[in-house]
C-alpha cells in the first residue's frame, strides 16, 4: 500500500520525502498520511523483533517512497549506542504499575527518540529529490528541543545545527549540555534575552525572503526540525508498539488484551503517536492526556472547547508549558472524518480569537482518551509517593501522567493494565525532584544536587550528565537579539 501525505487544512498529495522536508503545508497545515496502514505481522512474529527491527517495519509502512535499504540506513544510524540501554525504550515494572522509559538517550528525554532519526530522514529526503543545498537546522529553544537537535545533526554530513537559547532563562544543567557540545558543524549561541525573544527573532528569520534567497545562492537551505514534522511523529510510534510487545512477551498480558497509556503532554506529539498506533490497530483502551496547570488540553478533552485565552504559568514541568499545542490539528482532521474545511476554520477561529468550539460528532470521537491535569503541589506529591511506595525514582513529567491515571483509576475503576510514559531523567531537574523528596537543597547548586540525588535514592548518575560535567566549554557566543542575523551569516561564512 502506497501512503500519500495531505495537509490538513488543504488536499493535496505528497511524498513522505516532499512531506519530510517540507515540515509545515504552504496554507498552514500539518501533513497526514491519507489512511492508517495496519500491523500486518502477528504479535506472536513480531516478539522476536528488537527495537530496530521493529522501526524499520513501522516505518516502512508510512515512508513507502522509501527504499528498505533507505530506511534501514536511517533507523541503523539514529539508534545505536547513543542509547545507553540496549533496548532503546525498556519498560519497567514497579509495583502494579509499568513506566516506558523513553529518556536512555544522549539527551536523557523522550525527544531523543525522534530527533536522533529525523536528520537521517532529512538528508535521504534531500537525495532522493536531488536538493543538493545543505540544510541548515535553526532552532530557539527553552532547552530540551535545543539539545537533543544538536545531539542528533552533529557531525551528519550535509547539515548544520543553529541554537539559539535565553543566555540566563534554562537550567544550569542544560546550559552546560549545550555549550560543550561537540561536532563540526554545530553552533550555540545564547541569547541576551528570554525565550519568546529568541523564539521572535529565529521566527523572523525563517520569513525573512530575502536572507532565505541568500542562503540559498549559497547552497544553504533553512529547516526547523519542529516537532510537527511528519518524520518526527512517525518514530515515535514504534515505542508504544514495542511497550505492547514487551508486556505480551513478560506475560503481562495475553494476546489482544488491551491497555491503557497515560502520556505527559505538552505540544500533542508523543500522546498522538499512540493514537496512530491505536489507529494500526494496537489494542489500546484508554489515552490519558496528562496536562500540567496550563490545561488547556485537559478542558477540551472534557468540554469540547479548546481555549488559550488564559495566563501562561511557569511550572515545575517546563518541557509541558504551552498554550497552543499544535499537533492536536493533525486529530481535529481524524475525528472530523477528514474534513479539512472544518479544521481550516477551527484553526482560523483559534488563531482569530483564541479558541473553538467542537460539534458534538467530533466529540463523540474523542470517547478514547480521558484527561485531567496535575498541579505543582500535586506533581511533588507524586514523585514522593512513588517513591515511599517503591524506591522508583520519577522527574516531574512523569509524575504528571502519573497523577492523572490516579485520577482516571479513581473516577472509572477500570483495572486494565496502564503504561505511564516517562518522559526525561530525573536527573535532568534534580533540584524539583530534591523538593520533592524534600532533600535539603538550599545553597546546592545542580551538579550537586546530582550526586545527592543519586546517593539519596541509590540511582547512578548518567554518563550523559556526569560527562558534561568536566566537559570543556565550546560555545561562548552571547549576542543581543538584533544580532541573529549576522550570528548566523558569521557561522555560515554568507
Ligand atoms: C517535549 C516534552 C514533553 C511533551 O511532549 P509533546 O509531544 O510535546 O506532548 C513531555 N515531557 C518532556 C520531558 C518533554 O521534553
Amino acid at each position: 500500500m502506497r501512503i500519500a501525505y495531505t495537509s490538513t487544512r488543504c488536499k493535496k498529495e505528497i511524498t513522505s520525502a516532499e512531506a519530510i522536508i517540507k515540515g509545515i503545508a504552504d496554507d498552514g497545515g500539518l501533513y497526514i498520511p491519507i489512511e492508517f496502514p495496519t500491523i500486518d505481522i502477528p504479535f506472536s512474529e513480531l516478539l522476536s523483533y528488537d527495537y530496530k527491527k521493529l522501526s524499520v517495519y513501522i516505518l516502512k509502512k508510512y515512508f513507502t517512497d522509501f527504499t528498505d535499504e533507505e530506511i534501514k540506513d536511517c533507523v541503523y544510524k539514529a539508534y545505536d549506542n547513543k542509547f545507553t540501554n540496549d533496548s532503546i525504550a525498556p519498560v519497567a515494572k514497579i509495583d502494579e504499575n509499568f513506566f516506558l522509559e523513553l529518556y536512555h538517550g544522549p539527551t536523557l528525554a523522550f525527544k531523543d527518540m525522534a530527533l536522533s532519526i529525523l536528520p537521517h530522514l532529512l538528508k535521504t529526503s534531500c537525495r532522493k529529490l536531488k536538493i543538493k543545498d545543505e540544510i541548515v537546522i535553526l532552532t530557539a529553544t527553552s532547552g530540551d528541543t535545543g539539545k537533543a537537535a544538536l545531539e542528533g545533526f552533529a557531525d551528519v554530513e550535509g547539515t548544520k545545527v543553529i541554537v539559539f537559547f535565553p543566555e540566563n532563562g534554562v537550567s544550569p544543567i542544560q546550559k552546560r549540555q549545550m555549550i560543550t557540545q561537540e561536532g563540526k558543524n554545530t553552533y550555540v549561541v545564547g541569547i541576551d534575552g528570554n525565550f519568546d525573544d529568541a523564539q521572535k527573532a529565529v521566527k523572523e528569520i525563517f520569513n525573512d525572503k530575502e536572507f532565505n534567497k541568500l542562503l540559498e545562492d549559497k547552497g544553504c537551505m533553512l529547516s526547523s526540525a519542529n516537532s510537527i514534522n511528519i518524520g518526527r511523529l512517525v518514530p515515535q510510534i514504534v515505542y508504544y508498539i514495542y511497550s505492547y510487545l514487551c508486556m505480551l512477551k513478560n506475560r503481562e498480558i495475553k494476546e489482544g488484551e488491551s491497555i491503557n497509556i497515560a502520556v505527559p503532554t505538552g505540544n500533542f506529539g508523543n500522546i498522538l503517536a499512540a493514537y496512530y498506533a491505536k489507529k494500526m490497530g494496537l489494542p489500546i483502551n484508554k489515552l490519558i492526556c496528562a496536562s500540567n496547570e496550563n490545561n488547556v488540553l485537559c478542558d477540551f478533552f472534557n468540554e469540547g472547547r479548546y481555549n488559550k485565552n488564559r495566563d501562561f504559568k511557569v511550572t515545575i514541568s517546563p518541557s509541558m508549558d504551552i498554550l497552543v499545542s499544535s499537533n492536536l490539528e493533525r486529530l481535529l482532521y481524524h475525528i472530523s472524518n477528514e474534513n479539512e474545511k472544518k479544521v481550516d476554520r477551527l484553526m482560523r477561529e483559534l488563531s482569530d480569537k483564541g479558541q473553538y468550539i467542537i460539534d458534538k460528532d467530533m466529540k463523540n470521537e474523542l470517547d478514547s482518551f480521558y484527561s485531567s491535569f496535575a498541579s505543582d503541589e500535586e506533581t511533588y506529591k507524586a514523585i514522593r509517593d512513588i517513591f515511599e511506595d517503591t524506591s522508583y525514582l520519577v522527574d516531574t513529567h512523569t509524575a504528571v501522567a502519573y497523577k492523572a491515571y490516579m485520577d482516571y483509576k479513581q473516577a472509572t475503576g477500570d483495572n486494565t493494565k496502564t503504561i505511564v510514559v516517562s518522559t526525561a531523567s530525573p536527573f535532568k531537574f534534580p533540584r524539583d525532584v530534591c523538593k520533592a523528596l524534600k532533600i535539603d537543597s538550599d545553597e546546592l547548586d545542580d551538579f550537586d544536587l546530582v550526586y545527592k540525588l543519586s546517593a539519596f535514592a541509590g540511582v547512578k548518575i548518567p554518563n550523559a550528565i556526569s560527562n558534561i560535567e568536566n566537559k570543556d566549554i565550546i560555545h561562548t557566543n552571547v549576542c543581543k537579539k538584533e544580532e541573529i542575523k549576522k550570528e548566523i551569516k558569521n557561522f555560515l561564512k554568507v
